[in-house]
C-alpha cells in the first residue's frame, strides 16, 4: 500500500493515518505553533466523523490478519520501529522541542526512553505464553491463553508526546490489537512522526490508525461500539467522561490521570542537597509532569533551613527557548496554558500565599511562566487543584503525623516523596502516604518502564497492580482458560 510520507523535515502539512493511507481531513486548517516564538510548526485539517468511521472500520478489518501473524513477527516490527526511531532521534527531538517547548536535552531523553520502550515490548514477545496449571485429569493440562481485546482506542496528552503513546501503542500492537490513536492536538507533528516510524517499520495498513483533532473527536471515538479497550492518559474530568462513555457498554478502560504530589522533608537531611532534588522534581519539563512536586512539606526546623536553599535554586533557573543550549526551563506548551498557570498563581497570592521566589523570564514570549516558589497552607486552592506548570508551594508541618495528613489532603494519589535518613519515618511514609508511587530521597518524578506505575484515589483507574497497567499484557488482552486433553475425549462434565 502506498504511503504518503509526512516526514517532519520535508512536509509540515499533516495527514491522518487511516487504513495505511495518509489522508486529509475536512475541518478548517489548524496550526500548531512553537510556544517559544509562536512560529508555525505544522498544519492539518482535523478529523471529522467521516474519518473516524473510516479509521474504526480499517482497525476492525485489519484485526484478523494482524492476529494471525503471531507475536514473534509483531515483536520484530516493534524492534524495527525502535531502530528507525533511534536513527531519527535528533530530528524528532528537535521537532518535539519546537512543538511542545521542552528543552532539547529533555526531548532527547524522551526519544531515548521511547526507543527503550519499543525494544522492551519487542522483547516481551519471547515471553508471551500464558500460565499453565496441573489438572486432576492426568491427560489434561489447563492453561491461560492471552487473546487481544480487539480494537483499542488510545488517547494521549501533550506533555510526553512520544513516550506516553509508546507505552500504549507498543503493548497494544504486540498483543495483537489494532489501534485507533488520537494524540493531543497541541503535539500532532510529533504524533505524525511517530506514526510514520511505526508505518515504516512495517505496521500493516489498518493496524495503527491515527486521527488528529481536538477532544470531541476523542469523545466520539470512545463511544463507538467497536472499541473494546480504551487506554487514556490525561486530566481527571476527561478521564471520568471517558469512563462514563466506555464502561457501561463493557469496554475495558485504563486511565492515568492527574496528580498533586507532595514531598515531605524531615530536619535530618542536608537542605542544600534536598533543595536540588526538590526543584528538579518541581520544575523539570516546566512542571508539566503528572508526577511533579507540587507541594513541599517541611517538618519542624526543616522549613527555615530549606527556604533559602529553595529560593536560591529557583532564582538561578535559566528560562528560555528549549532549543537554546543555556535554557534549563522551556516555555509552557501554549500561551493558553501559561495564562492558566499565571491565573492560578495570582489566585494563590490573593488567597494569602507568600511569593518566596521567581526565576527571571526572557523578554518576550507569551507561553513563558517564571518558575515560582510560594509559601502557603493546605487551604489554598493551588494546594488542592492541579496546576500544570513550574509552580511549587512550601508548607510547614509540626511533625511527621501532620505532614502525612497534609500530603494526603487532596483527591489525588499519584506520587509522594520523603527526604530523611530515618528508616522508621520511611517505613511510616510508605505505609501511610496515599500515593501509588513513593520515592525516598529522590524526586517525585521518574519511573522505570519495567516496574509498576500508577496512582491511588483519583489519579488512576484501575489502581496500580503488580504491573504497570499502561504497558502490561494484562490490560491489552483477555485471558481465556483452556482445559486441553491430549488423549481420547472425556465424556464427564
Ligand atoms: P486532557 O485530559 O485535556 O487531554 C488528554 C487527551 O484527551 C487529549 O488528546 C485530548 O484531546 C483528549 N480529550 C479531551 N477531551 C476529551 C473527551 N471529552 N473525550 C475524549 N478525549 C478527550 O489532558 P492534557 O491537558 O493533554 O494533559 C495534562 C493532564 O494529563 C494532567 O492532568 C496530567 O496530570 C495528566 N497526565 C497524567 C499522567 C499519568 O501517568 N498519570 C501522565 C501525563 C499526564
Amino acid at each position: 500500500m502506498e504511503h504518503h510520507v509526512t516526514a517532519p523535515d520535508t512536509d509540515n502539512f499533516l495527514r491522518h493515518l487511516i487504513g495505511g493511507e495518509w489522508v486529509d481531513g475536512d475541518g478548517p486548517v489548524t496550526t500548531t505553533t512553537n510556544p517559544a516564538d509562536e512560529t508555525a510548526v505544522a498544519e492539518y485539517h482535523p478529523a471529522d466523523t467521516r474519518l473516524l468511521d473510516a479509521a474504526v472500520t480499517a482497525a476492525v478489518s485489519a484485526r484478523r490478519e494482524w492476529d494471525d501473524r503471531g507475536i514473534i513477527a509483531r515483536g520484530l516490527v516493534l524492534r524495527r520501529a525502535a531502530e528507525i526511531l533511534a536513527e531519527r532521534a535528533d530530528a524528532i527531538a528537535e521537532l518535539m522541542t519546537r512543538e511542545q517547548g521542552k528543552t532539547l536535552p529533555e526531548s532527547r531523553a524522551e526519544v531515548g526512553a521511547t526507543v527503550e520502550t519499543l525494544y522492551y515490548h519487542a522483547a516481551q514477545a519471547r515471553n508471551a505464553d500464558g500460565a499453565t496449571y496441573p489438572s486432576s485429569h492426568p491427560d489434561e493440562v489447563i492453561r491461560t491463553v492471552r487473546r487481544p481485546l480487539g480494537v483499542v482506542a488510545a488517547i494521549t496528552p501533550w506533555n510526553f508526546p512520544l513516550q506516553i503513546p509508546a507505552w500504549k501503542l507498543a503493548p497494544a500492537l504486540l498483543w495483537g490489537n489494532t489501534v485507533v490513536w488520537k494524540p493531543a492536538s497541541d503535539t500532532v507533528a510529533v504524533a505524525a512522526a511517530f506514526a510514520e516510524v511505526l508505518a515504516t517499520a512495517g505496521v500493516p495498513a489498518g493496524v495503527l490508525n491515527m486521527i488528529l483533532g481536538p477532544g470531541p473527536i476523542g469523545a466520539e471515538l470512545v463511544a463507538r461500539d467497536e472499541i473494546s479497550g480504551v487506554t487514556f492518559t490525561g486530566s481527571v474530568p476527561v478521564g471520568r467522561s471517558i469512563q462514563a462513555a466506555a464502561v457501561p457498554r463493557g469496554a475495558k478502560v485504563q486511565m492515568e490521570l492527574g496528580g498533586h504530589n507532595a514531598a515531605i522533608v524531615l530536619p535530618d537531611v542536608d537542605p542544600h542537597d534536598a533543595a536540588a532534588v526538590l526543584i528538579a522534581g518541581a520544575m523539570g519539563s516546566t512542571g508539566q509532569k503528572c508526577t511533579a512536586t507540587r507541594r513541599i512539606i517541611a517538618v519542624g526546623d526543616a522549613y527555615d533551613a530549606l527556604v533559602p536553599e529553595l529560593v536560591a535554586r529557583v532564582e538561578e533557573l535559566v528560562v528560555g527557548d528549549g532549543l537554546a543550549p543555556e535554557s534549563q526551563i522551556g516555555p509552557l506548551v501554549s500561551s493558553r496554558a501559561a495564562k492558566e498557570v499565571t491565573a492560578a498563581v495570582d489566585q494563590a497570592l490573593s488567597e494569602g500565599a507568600e511569593l518566596l521566589a521567581r526565576a527571571p523570564l526572557p523578554t518576550s514570549g507569551a507561553a513563558f511562566v517564571a518558575p515560582t516558589l510560594l509559601a502557603g497552607t493546605t487551604e489554598l486552592t493551588i494546594c488542592r487543584e492541579e496546576v500544570f506548570g513550574p509552580v511549587t508551594t512550601i508548607l510547614r508541618a509540626e511533625d511527621l503525623d501532620e505532614a502525612i495528613a497534609m500530603a494526603n489532603a487532596t483527591p489525588f494519589g499519584l506520587t509522594a516523596a520523603v527526604f530523611t535518613c530515618d528508616e522508621r519515618a520511611v517505613r511510616r511514609c510508605i505505609r501511610d502516604l496515599e500515593a501509588g508511587l513513593i520515592k525516598v530521597n529522590a524526586p517525585n518524578t521518574g519511573s522505570e518502564l519495567h516496574a509498576p506505575f500508577g496512582g491511588l484515589k483519583d489519579s488512576s483507574f484501575p489502581a496500580p497492580r503488580e504491573q504497570n497497567a499502561a504497558t502490561s499484557a494484562e490490560f491489552f488482552t483477555w485471558s481465556k482458560i483452556a482445559y486441553a486433553r491430549t488423549g481420547t475425549p472425556r465424556s464427564d462434565a
